[in-house]
């Protein structure tokens, strides 16, 4: 069969898988090289060591896999049917949690859906040869999917596609077939600054730059530690990243809905308030998100979240008390809940009413509480 044919039959099947595009392109990202190099030794990957223990090998996609000479870059739009961003995110009294995070685990559906096309590659294709990625190797997988034609490197750092927006998981499957590569789509931000702008603690150093260290999603997945407290005011309810820099793209505007059963916000999240989701304890938290993302931050760091959430939500006897409840079991827990507590107290109108619950705030819940 010839290469060009393969290849439409290739984007043809991609769609047919429950892609919303498939792109074609070689594996050359040396010219990325010395931004990456450069985004190191800034440190803006913050803890993320296996980013600088990587190095350069994310810029060379061609030495994960022998023979390697194209990337077939696919994307899959996730944004769930009742996304309610605005309201989530007025409500503090309830956690945000990042659109992309609300279902399934993307991984396992998309890996999948790459193997299975790797395998039609074959079964059409004596001698192909294919390696599926979702996340799971040093790539730089949003210059490659730019290079195969996905869409362009907004100011933020996403890849945003001129028709859908920014709202997709990408994919990589790396093929031994010297396959016509695609068109690169030109950058379409312009003069438009909206997400820099707009971040809550101005992790958008500059175009294209993103100091991982001041990052919300990094803040609250990716880092283990004690959150300075220059970052806890500006976090909000926010308890599992941070989509702000998406939802003011006016790219975004017009994104289409996912129709993936997997990518459905799963149930247990139709309860999102602040303390029913701190009373969850490690067996509940495992149990309810069977099968999320969101497990693999684990229940120590899930509930550090939900305390800097909860100094940021309206006074409430209940966060209160919540509080106090969980202090002195865990150090990271208790190096928030004091700074929590000193929020809710802010806040705290001294009337009669709400003696008691600054006489918590102060001593600790009464014995017989
Ligand atoms: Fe580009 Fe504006 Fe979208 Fe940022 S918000 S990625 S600058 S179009």
């Amino acid at each position: 069969m010839d290469l060009q044919k393969l290849a439409e039959m290739i984007k043809q099947w991609g769609l047919e898988l429950g892609f919303q595009q498939v792109g074609i392109t070689d594996v050359d990202l040396s010219q990325h090289e010395a931004y990456l190099q450069s985004w190191l030794d800034n440190g803006y990957h913050g803890d993320m060591e296996w980013m600088a223990r990587h190095g350069m090998m994310r810029a060379r996609p061609g030495e994960l896999h022998q023979g390697t000479v194209r990337a077939i870059c696919v994307r899959m739009d996730y944004l769930p049917e009742d996304a309610q961003f605005a309201s989530n995110l007025r409500d503090t009294s309830n956690g945000y949690i990042s659109r992309y995070a609300l279902g399934r685990d993307y991984h396992k559906l998309i890996r999948k859906k790459l193997s299975q096309l790797g395998k039609q590659i074959e079964a059409h294709f004596e001698g192909a040869d294919f390696r599926p990625f979702v996340d799971s190797a040093p790539i730089l997988e949003r210059p490659l999917a730019q290079k195969a034609g996905l869409g362009w490197t907004g100011k933020h750092s996403l890849l945003i596609n001129p028709d859908s927006g920014s709202w997709f998981f990408l994919g990589e499957l790396l093929v031994n077939l010297p396959l016509p590569t695609d068109e690169q789509i030109d950058e379409q931000c312009g003069k438009c600054r909206s997400c820099i702008t707009s971040c809550p603690t101005d992790a958008i150093v500059d175009d294209n730059i993103v100091d991982a260290r001041r990052c919300i999603s990094y803040l609250t997945i990716e880092y283990e530690g004690v959150i300075p407290e220059e970052f806890r005011a500006a976090m909000g309810n926010r308890i599992y990243g941070c989509d702000d820099c998406q939802l003011v793209c006016p790219y975004n505007r017009e994104s289409p809905l996912s129709e993936q059963a997997d990518f459905q916000r799963k149930s247990v999240f139709n309860n999102s308030d602040l303390v029913h989701l701190l009373k969850w304890d490690e067996p509940t938290f495992l149990d309810n998100l069977q099968g999320s993302a969101i497990r693999r931050i684990g229940h120590k760091q899930w509930r550090r979240n939900l305390i800097i959430a909860m100094g940021n939500a309206p006074f409430s006897h209940a966060i209160v008390e919540a509080l106090t409840s969980i202090q002195g079991i865990d150090p990271l827990w208790d190096a928030h809940i004091e700074w929590a507590l000193a929020r809710q107290k802010e806040q705290a109108q001294p009337n009669g009413k709400q003696q008691r619950l600054i006489r918590i705030i102060e001593k600790g819940l009464p014995r017989d509480a």
